[in-house]
């Protein structure tokens, strides 16, 4: 590249800013529900239906009983950076909503069309929006609806034409990413009602997860994983220290308990989905000394203080930066230990990497 003159350094044109970084914030139809299914949660819905159309290919819409979202609030709700959760950088050390970015809406208006039709308690009637890739809104109607939110995106990545090519060749994949994602929400939410359906051209309606919205774990367990599977799980508990615990399900050691895959690990800090592959590791070897040839089931949550980590590693959020990470892990590697032929144990804390 040498010799040649210095070019001209420029701004990049705002709507190509905000499309680029929105193929950070949303990269598949996984993600995308994910941030979709997180509003519905933090605002307060007891029950949360996700409906896919063609695997999510053509559109796919979550609807909810929530809050619903003011009049108020319309022209702001999917600019960039444009949050009720948060207002500034110390709120993050409390944060216990889901979201708090104000980033999730905002992308998906540059990645595909998005629709949003609402009502709070306050309205009579409810509306339906419409927005430009922008995040402005471009249509406003009155429309029959209940209190709550149901939000459409048609034509995901359609604005990204690499990621659009990948994203229709790979439509059954990322639907399974879909139903685990979902999995992981139905398991850890109490006295939420999940209900998700797939549509495609040949079939009609069908329903891929159906939940009761049970408040405890164990029913929530049954409904996901079936009965046989939670007769093989034993409640595991640990206390890593003054206020700050683990506790959930484990497979029981022995033969037979677990799966021939790891496709039945939910992990969870205070209720958030989060994938730590530390603790998988550590799960996984260790229950290995009690049955050499399976993975075990495990849902684990850890309950730790909000100011002993950072969910803003990643831009899903899924990655977590532990303050006492060691701390963590040795107390639950003795848990375990415990629970599956301590005496047999070699595993070492320093080959967690
Ligand atoms: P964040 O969740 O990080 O705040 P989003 O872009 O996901 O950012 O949403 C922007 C705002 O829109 C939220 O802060 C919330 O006030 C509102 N909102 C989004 N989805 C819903 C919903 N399903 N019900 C009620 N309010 C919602
Ligand atoms: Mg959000």
């Amino acid at each position: 590249m040498g010799g040649g003159s210095s070019p001209a350094i420029r701004p990049i044109g705002r709507s190509a800013v905000h499309r680029i970084c929105s193929g950070q914030v949303i990269f598949d139809l996984s993600s995308a529900v994910k941030e979709l299914v997180e509003n519905s949660l933090d605002a307060g819905a007891t029950t949360v239906e996700v409906t896919l159309r063609g695997y999510g290919e053509d559109s796919f819409t979550v609807s909810d009983n929530g809050t619903g979202i003011a009049p108020s609030n319309f022209q702001a709700l999917a600019l960039k950076h444009h949050t009720s959760k948060i207002s500034d950088f110390g709120d993050l050390s409390s944060v216990a909503t889901f979201g708090f970015r104000g980033e999730a809406l905002s992308s998906l208006c540059a990645l595909g069309k998005l629709t949003v039709e609402t009502r709070t308690k306050d309205e009579q009637v409810g509306t339906r929006l419409e927005f430009a890739h922008s995040g402005l809104v471009t249509g406003e109607s009155k429309m029959a609806r209940p209190v709550g939110t149901a939000v459409t995106v048609e034509k995901l990545f359609s604005t990204l034409p690499v990621r659009s090519k990948e994203f229709r060749r790979n439509i059954r994949k990322e639907y399974g990413k879909v139903i685990s994602l979902l999995n992981a929400y139905a398991l850890i939410s109490k006295g939420v009602r999940l209900v998700c359906t797939n549509t495609t051209g040949k079939n009609s309606k069908m329903a891929v997860l159906r939940t009761q919205g049970s408040s405890s774990l164990k029913d929530n367990i049954i409904t996901v994983f079936g009965s046989n599977t939670f007769k093989c799980l034993q409640p595991f508990n640990v206390t890593i220290s003054e206020g700050c615990q683990v506790d959930g399900f484990l497979s029981k050691p022995g033969p037979g308990s677990g799966r021939n895959s790891g496709d039945r690990q939910f992990f969870y800090v205070n209720g958030r989905p989060v994938d730590v592959p530390k603790v998988s590791k550590l799960v996984n070897e260790l229950y290995r000394s009690s049955n050499a040839k399976q993975y075990p089931v495990a849902v684990l949550n850890f309950c730790i203080p909000t100011t002993s980590y950072d969910v803003n590693v990643a831009p899903d959020k899924r990655k977590i930066f532990f303050s006492s990470e060691q701390t963590i892990l040795l107390s639950l590697r003795e848990g375990i230990e415990n629970m599956y032929c301590p005496q047999q144990c070699s595993f070492s804390i320093n080959n967690i990497e």
